[in-house]
């Protein structure tokens, strides 16, 4: 899950006073999920409503994500007037690049204002791990080893699993 690249399109909408970023981002939906505590959407279903308030909006669909947030100057009114952009967007626009799904906001001149491709890596390696064992008390590892000698740990943060030997 981890090797994909992923998008951050940063955008304003001048008219509106409001600015957003568009992410793509692998299992973008799992994991707000799982990071706010709410049970996992199904992921073919049409672009879920998170939050909405008068000061930041945000809708998930698979990998992609929309924010909206209203900066100084944004009143009720052009809140709601973007909002009904935002709305407006079918689950078919969404499987659109990233960057065309600002044609729903034409009407606010959208401008965008960064583009940045990234991709996650995570940093847990054997190396580390086996040292992190090695300080470890031996009887605390004691049944923890199979029949190669190794001890098998999964990273918590990327799922990776590693066969360690010890000593
Ligand atoms: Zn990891």
């Amino acid at each position: 899950m981890a090797n994909s690249t992923d998008q951050l399109i940063r955008f304003l909408l001048p008219r509106t006073h409001t600015r957003g970023a568009i992410i793509k981002a692998t299992h973008i939906q799992a994991e707000a999920c799982r990071i706010h505590g709410l049970p996992d959407a199904d992921a073919g279903s049409p672009g879920q409503l998170l939050g909405q308030n008068l000061s930041a909006s945000i809708l998930l669909h698979n990998d992609l994500g929309l924010l909206l947030e209203a900066m100084p100057g944004c009143d009720d009114a052009r809140w709601f007037e973007t909002l009904e952009c935002l709305a407006k967007i079918t689950s078919h626009d969404l499987e659109k690049e990233p960057v065309d799904i600002l044609t729903a906001f034409e009407s606010m001149q959208p401008k965008v204002v960064g583009k940045d491709a990234y991709t996650y890596h995570c940093a847990c390696n054997p190396e580390d791990m086996a040292k992190t064992l090695t300080a470890m008390p031996a009887e605390s590892l004691q049944g923890l080893e199979d029949e190669t000698g190794r001890i098998t740990l999964s990273c918590r943060y990327c799922g990776n699993t590693h066969h360690i030997k010890v000593g």
